[in-house]
Parts: C-alpha cells; structure tokens; sequence
C-alpha cells in the first residue's frame, strides 16, 4: 500500500502570524495541501473565494454540517469556521501532507478523531506584540481586533497540549523550525 499523507494541525491566535509563517514554510516544503476552510465571516480586503477560504453564508453552512460535510467545525468571534472533509481525505490517501489552519476547539476534534495528527502552536512573543500585528494588518474593525485579543488569552492557555510550541518572534526562523518539525514527525 502507498504511503499516507500525514496532518499538521496549526493554531494560534489570529494575527499571531500563522500564515506568514507557513506561507514561508510551504516555499520550502512542497508536498502539502493547504486545507481551505469555510466561513461565514465576511472577506477581508485581497481575500479570495476558494483561496483563503470558502466564503459561505450561515444558511450554507448549516446545511453542510447537516450532511456531515465537515471534519469539524466551530464558532470563533460570532462566525463559523469549518473544514471541509473530503479534499482533506482525498489528499492524505494520494501520499499529500494536509495544513490545517485552526483553532482550539477544531484542533481537539482532530487531534481526536486522528490521534496520530501532529499539533503546533503558534503564540505571538507577547499579548501587547500580538496587538500591534492585528492593528498593523489593518484588515480588521476595532470590534474584530477586540474580540481577537480577548479571545488570544484563552487560546494561549491551551497551548501546552499541543505537541510543538513555536513563539513567532521572527517569522523565518519559526518556519525554519516548522519545517524541522516536518522532516522529524
Ligand atoms: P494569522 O494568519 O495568524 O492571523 P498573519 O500571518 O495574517 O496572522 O499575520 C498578522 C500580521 O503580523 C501581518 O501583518 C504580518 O505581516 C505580521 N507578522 C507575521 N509574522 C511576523 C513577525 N514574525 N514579526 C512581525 N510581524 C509579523
Ligand atoms: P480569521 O478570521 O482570523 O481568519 O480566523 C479566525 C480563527 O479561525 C483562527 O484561529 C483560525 O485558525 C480559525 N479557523 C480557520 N479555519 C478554521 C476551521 O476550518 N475550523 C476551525 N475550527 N477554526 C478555523
């Protein structure tokens, strides 16, 4: 039988730099796919559909959980996030590394129903430097970024069960370390 894809779990607060990182990291490690979840929050500015993620309404969303259409899925900051299940799937029986991007609560349903998925953390250097990413990204309302940093606190309380911790202080030795991870687990 071929080799299985293997499933990275990411998460950290938003504006923590997650995509930077792994942005960075997938320059250098090409047999992944990024699993692009869907979401009923509205689009950021340079957001597109079917690329960042999937941007569906809550109605469509409903029905997608009612199908069973999705390896987990959460509320975050008074939206729905989930990951769709079946390119995920497919993608691990081809061999492929799956990148999930995902918060607390989807990365425990993971880590439960696929014990062997790897889980890594990553935390700002510091709550005031997390801030100051929101802010510079300058994507978000003063009510987003609210929610985001209140929200940060507890996602940082959760991060000693995950396998890997990686503080973001620099974005290319965090990938640096990312990949290390990689090429270990
Ligand atoms: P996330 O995907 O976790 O929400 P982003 O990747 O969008 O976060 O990063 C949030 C902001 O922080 C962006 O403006 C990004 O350029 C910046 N950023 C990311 N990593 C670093 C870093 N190591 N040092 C300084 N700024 C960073
Ligand atoms: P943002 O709105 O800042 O892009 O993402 C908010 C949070 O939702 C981040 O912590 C991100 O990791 C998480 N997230 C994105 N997609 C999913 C998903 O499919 N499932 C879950 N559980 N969280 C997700």
């Amino acid at each position: 039988m071929s080799k299985k894809g293997r499933v990275f779990i990411v998460s950290g607060p938003s504006g923590c730099g997650k995509s930077t990182v792994l942005k960075e990291v997938f320059k250098n490690y090409k047999n992944y796919h990024f699993s692009v979840s869907a979401t009923t929050r509205a689009p950021r500015p340079g957001e597109r559909d079917g690329v960042e993620y999937f941007f569906i309404s809550e109605a469509k969303f409903d029905e997608m959980v009612e199908k069973g259409e999705f390896l987990e899925h959460a509320r975050y900051a008074h939206c729905s996030y989930g990951t769709p299940r079946g390119p995920v799937e497919a993608k691990l029986l081809e061999g492929v590394d799956v990148f999930m991007d995902i918060e607390i609560q989807g990365a425990r349903a993971v880590k439960a129903a696929m014990p062997e998925a790897v889980s890594i953390f990553i935390a700002p250097p510091s709550l005031q430097e997390l801030e100051k990413r929101l802010r510079g990204r300058a994507t978000d309302s003063e009510e987003m970024i609210r929610l985001r940093l209140e929200t940060a606190r507890v996602e940082l309380d959760e991060a000693t069960h995950y396998d890997y911790l990686v503080i973001n202080d620099n974005y290319l030795r965090a990938a640096g370390e990312i990949l290390e991870i990689i090429h270990s687990a």
